[in-house]
């Protein structure tokens, strides 16, 4: 096998890879997929807004049209799970106020996505998503990552049903997922910074939630919750649940990663757990440990519950390389590489091009059919 340090010296030297689609690199082998990124609809469970954040303040005015979507069309990405707000400063902007600074970065990315002409698009129902690959579009979906800015604190007399008041009108905005917290405790539930501290499932208010979201037809994300709430999520929860972006236990083997009971409650709702790159420590290509990971689930549940949840940063991303903890300066591809390098070791491990389908965006679609009204 190639070393990546190799793979980007020759494709450095072959300006074509990628834009004509031929790989020199891949096996001739007959059982080796022919297929490339463009024949698949891509589908990135997670994609954080940091890349917005450092661009608007590198003073570009319209990053996602000029510098963005020119390269995420480039990879054949179809869909983004993008988080608008949630828990954390940086997911909205940098904005300390929950609720004010989830409005705007919801206001942000709906200017950014009407500034490109049409060439981008927000999931809001069933016929919003691809049926095919398209390279002409790339659509968002958008999700929130903690449930902060949608609590309210009840005063005395308050009238119950508008404790959901602030969850109903984000999705009338075009958010249709909900991941119930980040790592921390909220009016929800507890995250996993909880975890070994007696952390515990639903509060009375993560109930109505959750059932409101069903009936919806919002999409209900654990990715950073407690396990004792990812269980009780999944028995409670009609339609399916995910994590969008999570590694597994052991082969990342931190409280973060979800354990083989949590991807089997998942699993348990017909839900997909996107697995995300990380850094496999030079020891693997970049690729080889998602590919474990996925292997791992497929073998578990099923490859039906399994989906991407981050490829890393690639080659024009500002945050790539030395700026980012997951990524050093050789593992960097261009975002076409990547999906390549990804189904080329897919592939080697004898997935089918329809498992390689499933398990680049197919599943997210699935069960966005059954989700979304
Ligand atoms: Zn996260």
């Amino acid at each position: 096998m190639q070393t990546r340090r190799k793979f980007l010296k020759h494709s450095i030297a072959v300006p074509a890879l990628g834009i004509a689609g031929l790989n020199p690199f891949r096996s001739t082998s007959l059982s080796q997929t022919q297929k490339t990124p463009y024949d698949y609809i891509l589908v990135e469970g997670h994609r954080d807004i940091y890349e917005f954040n450092d661009r608007f303040g590198a003073g570009e005015s319209s990053p996602l049209a000029e510098s963005m979507l020119p390269r995420y069309m480039e990879g054949g990405l179809d869909v983004i799970i993008m988080p608008v707000g949630g828990t954390h400063p940086a997911l909205r902007g940098g904005n300390h106020k929950m609720l004010e600074g989830t409005l705007q970065t919801l206001d942000m990315i709906i200017r950014e996505i009407e500034k490109t002409g049409g060439r981008a698009g927000i999931i809001r129902n069933k016929e919003d998503i691809p049926t095919l690959p398209n390279r002409n579009k790339v659509w968002f979906f958008l999700d929130m990552e903690g449930a902060e800015p949608i609590q309210i604190n009840p005063e005395s007399g308050f009238v119950p049903d508008r404790r959901l008041a602030l969850l109903r009108s984000f999705y009338r905005m075009g958010v249709r997922g909900i991941q119930l917290t980040h790592n921390e405790r909220n009016y929800l539930a507890d995250g996993i910074a909880m975890e070994g501290r007696g952390a515990s499932g639903l509060t009375p208010f993560g109930i109505e939630v959750v059932e409101e979201m069903n009936r919806l037809g919002m999409m209900v994300g654990v990715s950073h919750m407690a396990e004792a709430g990812i269980l009780q999520v999944a028995e409670l929860s009609n339609s399916p649940i995910v994590s969008t972006h999570t590694n597994i236990r052991p082969f990342v083997d931190t409280p973060r990663q979800h354990t083989d009971t949590a991807v089997k409650a998942i699993a348990s709702t017909g839900g997909v757990v996107g697995i995300r790159y990380i850094n496999a420590g030079g020891v693997h290509t970049p690729y080889e440990l998602l590919v474990d990971e996925i292997d791992h689930i497929s073998d578990l549940v099923g490859v039906q519950h399994t989906g991407v949840g981050w490829y890393g940063h690639d080659i024009g991303d500002p945050r790539g390389g030395a700026q980012s903890a997951n990524a050093t300066e050789t593992e960097l591809q261009t975002m076409y590489e990547q999906r390549d390098s990804f189904i080329q070791l897919l592939s080697k491990r004898r997935y089918s091009d329809e498992h390689i389908g499933m398990i680049l965006g197919g599943n997210f679609i699935r069960i966005w059919n059954e989700i979304l009204k």
